[in-house]
């Protein structure tokens, strides 16, 4: 039992999926898997005199943001500069919004347990910044990408507002999934376009004043957030009760060895010096609140569990791939079976590897065809789940392959063949007997019997398989 109450807030940084960078018309790379240093000029490498121009696109991607979480847009904001040397930051000062950021105030819903039960998160602020240049740590050397730099984030920085791993983790998935259902970031977290700063303080009573707080950074991916909060915890509880004092500071998380390190404390914290960026221009907003093209990905939650009776994982595969989604409801709408649609879906597709942009250009033909062939035939499980590897394997449509297969002339329940094999097992004692002595080719004398009793109306693959089965299991 715990005997402390947690406390966390979050920032989540978001890379925005925009064509150019903030303040500069260079690429906006969102994988970085090119060579480094291909996307950059005087503005964000900040060479002298250059002067940054606002992306409007960034703008835009805030501003839907703020759409869909509902929140109070402000109508005036404003970009700040954030003063300190770091050297992936060779300007001295980093572009954001502290006095007036563009979206403030506002509830995020998510839900806990399995969806169950729904959740509240308050949000501060959310505003809008440029990124640092990369560093990459190679042989005692530290290299710097450029390609980075000045690339757009937005920041959502929470209240502190949650009480254990379990609801920072679903109301980081929901943001997750608002931005990438609606094109405002991939928000990838190993690939850094999702990162995650966790603060986190115990105390004893809800009535008490919240206590010293420390700060995580590099956290990598949901089930590490939810592991460095747990850890994080256990450490502050015992500083607490050996009787010493939890230090403000931050912590690099090191998620292979289970633990933190101090990467700074509060002694030497940085005053940032923020003052009003006079090469920026106060950005006012007018605002179209037509809210006729956003996707909520958490109102269809509900639908998804009580009209389709759908688990977790359902929803979870669906919710996070837009592609995969409308696919999935222009299947509902041509008839097809919701949960039998989905559970193709989630589980054999999924297995598969092949990408969704993959799978709509190249499958989803061959995929409605599996679903028509499925409601024909009244094939086993394990009839359908061949003809669906092997229809991703091979390309060839699901008929032919249950031609090939011989899946055609099953006309059967498993049951009832079962009984027939049971049958033809206690009819031929001594043929059994032979049988598990060695004499495999009994087998054929078997297969000739279910068939002939079955009505030839089973497929000879299926039965054999069964009858096999069968005999090993009642030895
Ligand atoms: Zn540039």
């Amino acid at each position: 039992m715990p005997t402390y109450l947690t406390t966390i807030g979050l920032e989540i940084h978001l890379k925005l999926k925009t064509a150019c960078k903030i303040f500069c018309r260079c690429q906006n790379e969102q994988n970085f898997d090119s060579p480094p240093n291909q996307h950059i000029c005087p503005v964000c490498t900040w060479q002298p005199g250059a002067l940054p121009l606002l992306n409007q696109e960034c703008v835009d991607k805030a501003v839907l943001f703020w759409r869909l979480i509902n929140a109070d847009i402000q109508p005036f904001s404003s970009f700040d500069r954030k003063n300190y040397f770091y050297p992936d930051l060779p300007m001295g000062f980093q572009i954001t919004q502290f006095y007036q950021p563009i979206i403030q105030w506002w509830t995020v819903n998510y839900r806990i347990k399995w969806f169950e039960e729904e959740k509240k998160a308050e949000i501060h602020e959310a505003h809008l910044e440029n990124d640092t240049a990369k560093m990459i740590h190679e042989n005692w050397q530290t290299l710097l990408d450029f390609d980075r730099a000045g690339t757009p984030l937005i920041e959502i920085v929470s209240e502190p507002t949650f009480s254990s791993a379990q609801e920072a983790v679903e109301y980081a998935k929901e943001i997750q999934r608002l931005v990438r259902r609606n094109d405002i970031s991939d928000a990838d977290m190993e690939k850094g376009q999702m990162r995650i700063d966790v603060n986190l303080s115990i105390r004893k009573n809800e009535s008490d004043p919240l206590w010293i707080r420390t700060e995580m950074k590099n956290i990598n991916t949901f089930n590490a957030m939810k592991r460095a909060i747990e850890t994080e915890y256990l450490r502050q509880k015992e500083i607490i009760e050996s009787w010493w004092e939890v230090q403000q500071e931050t912590r690099r998380r090191d998620d292979m060895k289970w633990e933190s390190f101090m990467m700074r404390s509060k002694a030497d914290a940085v005053d940032y010096r923020y003052f009003p960026e006079p090469d920026m221009p106060i950005l006012q907003l007018h605002l179209d609140e037509d809210q006729s093209d956003l996707f909520i990905p958490s109102s269809y939650i509900q639908k998804c569990k009580q009209e389709f009776g759908f688990s977790k994982e359902y929803i979870n595969t669906l919710l996070n791939d837009k592609q995969l989604f409308d696919f999935f409801f222009e299947m509902v709408k041509k008839g097809f079976e919701p949960k039998n649609v989905a559970k193709w879906i989630a589980g054999p597709l999924m297995k598969s590897g092949i990408s969704s942009e993959e799978f709509l250009r190249e499958y989803s033909q061959l995929f409605i065809s599996f679903l028509e062939e499925e409601k024909k035939w009244n094939l086993m499980d394990n009839q359908l789940k061949i003809v669906f590897d092997e229809t991703l394997e091979t390309k060839l449509s699901p008929a032919e392959i249950i031609k090939i297969k011989w899946f055609d002339v099953l006309a059967m329940d498993e049951d009832a063949l079962k009984a027939i094999i049971q049958e033809v097992i206690s009819d031929n004692p001594v043929q059994v007997e032979q049988y598990r002595t060695g004499k495999e080719t009994l087998l054929a004398f078997f297969l000739g019997q279910v068939m002939r009793k079955s009505g030839w109306k089973v497929s000879p693959q299926v039965a054999q398989w069964l009858i096999k089965s069968t005999l090993v299991q009642n030895q």
